[in-house]
């Protein structure tokens, strides 16, 4: 063909297409992939999985017979492997991605008959039950959180496991790999080393015990959202996956704490289970987790599972784990007792935050220069929010529920006139005030020393050491 002819066959690529085409291709590392068809009609589509709205599906899978990755589609009763599908008159080809990053992520090769979801939880429960470490209860958790990262559309919990002891925290990442979708273990993260990751195949992250940073909070509260961007070098980043992470000390951002589903391993003598098992183990557990998600993916998306008798963040919790069992109420209904003990935990958590912050907020108006002789319930709602969100907290306090707190605290509200209710800031108030800061440990308690004499006096009464919880 002469270079003119191929000009006339070939169309070229709107302007906007090659700057797009090209910022993928730099966050992906896409090599250039050869487009032999020129008809746009029958241009390929690269695809890490699709959900036709016939409830037709494509999939990742890694064929054994070459090793390549290819997409898999439920034909009937079975399935069909191929480099290539034709859907809807449209080409999907599996998406090219650098070799090393794809050779890391565990896919499976195949899909395979499951027996029932009670049967495959119960292959889950038992792999994780090999770990000497784990709990009962652990061993749920970890079941659970596993199917959860096999229908990423229900944006399944982050899982926080927190382990003494470096071998203890290998197995058990280890074994996560081995039931989590498309898994890949990641060492210590940085922002920019996640966001280049590519994260739009929904890969199941496990974070192998990374150093406590500011990036890596941030990094798991942006992959912990479902519908939150990231802004990244002009494009906004739709990073949302199921993550795992492993630390020494458990964590103690009290946002994340709240959105995840928590393990302790018990420091426990070494391991019974050897790698090679584990690889074994993968090779069957993967095709029937993925023959799970390709029979039920309708089905899980019209779960109405809920478990309105938890607080609002666990229950979100509760109902992306249950809404992942399909046909199989009794196990179903296991998710709300495991998740009871971290309910209460963040319910107890939260009113104590949100005392301490209303406190903080009563010591500033203490603190004030021009002296203060009241303040309103609308005004306390304010600071304290401006607190809240100082720290990175999503949640707004109504002045309503300030009113609960204050009265919680012993700090009586009364009608201040027509502008509403209030606090009077007498003596007896500012020193009740200063008392509970110290007892709270609330953050400011350093601002007024200099100047306040209440300040003086509760520093002398209770020392320097009092904290909440002590
Ligand atoms: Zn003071």
């Amino acid at each position: 063909m002469s270079k003119r002819e191929r000009k006339r066959y070939i169309k070229r690529p709107s302007v906007h297409g090659q700057r797009a085409a090209r910022r993928t291709a730099a966050m992906n590392k896409i090599r250039p992939r050869a487009v032999t068809r020129t008809n746009k009609k029958f241009s390929p589509i690269e695809t890490s999985g699709e959900i036709f709205t016939t409830g037709e599906m494509l999939e990742l899978v890694r064929d054994a017979a070459d090793d390549e990755i290819k997409l898999i589609r439920p034909d009937g009763p079975n399935v069909s492997i191929s480099a290539r599908f034709v859907v809807n008159g449209k080409v999907f080809v599996p998406p090219t991605l650098d070799d090393d990053v794809m050779k890391a992520i565990n896919l499976p090769s195949n899909a395979a008959d499951y027996g029932s979801t009670e049967a495959l939880f119960d292959d889950l429960r038992r792999l994780f039950r090999e770990h000497p470490g784990l709990s009962e209860e652990g061993v749920s958790k970890a079941a659970f959180c596993a199917l959860g990262t096999w229908f990423p559309e229900c944006a399944p919990p982050l899982l926080l496991v927190s382990a003494p002891d470096a071998s203890g925290s290998g197995l058990l990442l280890e074994q996560l790999r081995c039931a989590c979708r498309r898994s890949v273990i990641i060492g210590d993260i940085t922002r920019s080393g996640m966001w280049s990751l590519p994260l739009s195949l929904r890969p199941t992250i496990i974070i192998a015990r990374p150093k406590p940073t500011k990036d890596l909070l941030r990094v798991l509260r942006a992959m912990s959202q479902p519908g939150v961007r990231v802004p990244q070098r002009g494009q906004l980043l739709d990073v949302f996956c199921p993550v795992a992470v492993c630390t020494e000390d458990p964590l103690s951002d009290s946002w994340l704490l709240e959105n995840s589903v928590q393990i302790e391993l018990m420091a426990a003598a070494t391991p019974r289970i050897a790698p090679q098992a584990l690889r074994e183990i993968s090779r069957d557990l993967q095709p029937q987790l993925l023959s799970y998600r390709l029979r039920n993916f309708v089905k899980v998306q019209n779960s109405d599972f809920d478990a309105p008798q938890l607080a609002l963040s666990t229950r979100e919790i509760a109902r992306a784990l249950g809404h992942c069992i399909v046909d199989d109420h009794e196990l179903q209904s296991r998710v709300v007792p495991l998740l009871e003990e971290q309910n209460e935990d963040a319910r107890v958590r939260r009113t104590t935050t949100f005392e301490a912050v209303i406190i903080e907020a009563a010591l500033l108006f203490c603190h004030e220069k021009k002296k203060r002789e009241w303040a309103y319930v609308g005004e306390f709602a304010t600071v304290s929010n401006a607190i809240l969100e100082g720290r990175g907290e999503q949640i707004k306090l109504e002045p309503r529920a300030v009113g609960d707190i204050l009265r919680a605290v012993g700090s009586f509200t009364r009608r201040l006139g027509r502008a509403g209710r209030g606090v009077l800031l007498v003596n007896e108030i500012r020193q009740k005030t200063h008392q509970l800061a110290w007892r709270f440990g609330v953050r400011s308690i350093d601002d007024g020393f200099d100047r306040c004499g209440f300040c003086t006096e509760a520093r002398t009464q209770f020392g320097d050491s009092i904290r909440a919880g002590t």
